[in-house]
């Protein structure tokens, strides 16, 4: 009898746990919908996560735009709750996940760096749907439970916070070296924030008096136009979001100094390839990092991520939330399913 009745329990919870359909943003050639369809089914070794909150990020603004030429359903930047999964264990955990789905055989994710699989997926920016959604299917693998002292709105800091922390992983970064980073946006304010913890000498140079407010009132060397410094810099960071910032990063980079270059977009940058030559720049590509660090680092450091959010919209408003993120003086834009 009792074993009867948890079976029925355990029925009774898994479809209380999801539902059979669910509303998503889904991007279609160049514009986004919000759609009612089938609530995804997870793989082996896959659980079913309820979506808590989403943010969006620049790189689903290029989405829109045309860049990687994705369609499906957008959003990579979240935290929620599992729903289903294979390992009893984790049902009902907060987590955070990470982006990058290798297969986890071939030789560069034994060799070089699982992040490079040839053969990946990308959660909502390549072969796989991401979490604009009421719920997304992730491995087990990539996910992280939270620390309860990070807030749900924190939480969803941890995919660029790993993406900026993941700069120290690249470069060697002297306590006197001075760090430029050229970008207000969303990961441009985070970068800052980041590099602050290992150097004193800080830059930034944006576009938004409000956004680099956020930054000089954490003793951040701010402004509009870099050329105020008439200096040039060790490191110089691009964090843009345009096809024009590595021509800034060329000019403010010191000679024999090093660009870590962040900007994803759709289209092709312009740089002098000779300056780079002549004056013996190290430019390094930077995407995703580790998601233990930026959850250690949220325990260790203080940072703002709060006061960066600066709407919050349900799901169903998508539309006007991708309106809102596209406006130059927002930073923050968040959906709730
Ligand atoms: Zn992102
Ligand atoms: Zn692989």
């Amino acid at each position: 009898m009792l074993t009867n009745k948890n079976e029925v329990d355990s029925v009774g919870m898994r479809q209380q746990n999801r539902k059979e359909a669910m509303k998503a943003v889904l991007l279609k050639g160049k514009s986004i919908c919000v759609e009612e369809i089938p609530t995804p089914a997870p793989a082996v070794g896959e659980a079913l996560l309820k979506v808590g909150k989403a943010g969006i990020c620049n790189t689903d603004l290029e989405l829109v735009k045309g860049y990687m030429e994705f369609e499906g359903i957008l959003g990579h930047e979240f935290m929620g709750r599992v729903a289903q999964s294979p390992d009893k264990d984790w049902i009902g955990k907060r987590v955070v996940g990470e982006i990058n789905i290798p297969c986890r055989s071939c030789a560069t994710c034994s060799d070089i760096d699982p992040k490079h699989c040839p053969s990946r997926k990308v959660l909502g920016i390549h072969r796989k749907d991401g979490v604009f959604a009421e719920y997304v299917t992730l491995p087990l693998d990539n996910l992280h439970v939270l620390p309860s002292m990070v807030s749900d709105r924190e939480a969803v800091f941890v995919e660029p916070l790993a993406a900026a922390i993941a700069i120290f992983d690249q470069i060697r970064l002297d306590r006197n070296d001075e760090v430029l980073v050229l970008g207000d946006g969303k990961l441009g304010l985070l970068v800052a924030q980041v590099m602050q913890t290992r150097t004193t000498k800080i830059f930034c140079a944006g576009h938004h008096p409000r956004k680099l407010a956020l930054l000089q009132k954490r003793g951040i060397q701010a402004t509009q136009d870099a050329q105020e410094w008439s200096k040039k810099f060790d490191l110089v960071i691009e964090a843009t979001g345009a096809s024009k910032g590595i021509e800034d990063a060329l000019r403010f980079v010191k000679p024999k100094g090093k660009i870590v270059a962040k900007s994803t977009f759709h289209g092709m940058a312009k740089i002098d390839f000779s300056a780079l030559v002549v004056n013996e720049i190290q430019l390094i590509g930077s995407r995703c990092g580790s998601f233990v660090k930026a959850l250690e680092f949220l325990n260790n450091e203080s940072i703002q991520l709060e006061e960066m959010v600066d709407a919050d919209f349900p799901l169903t408003d998508a539309k006007k939330a991708f309106d809102r993120a596209e406006d130059p003086e927002v930073i923050k834009v968040l959906l709730t399913p």
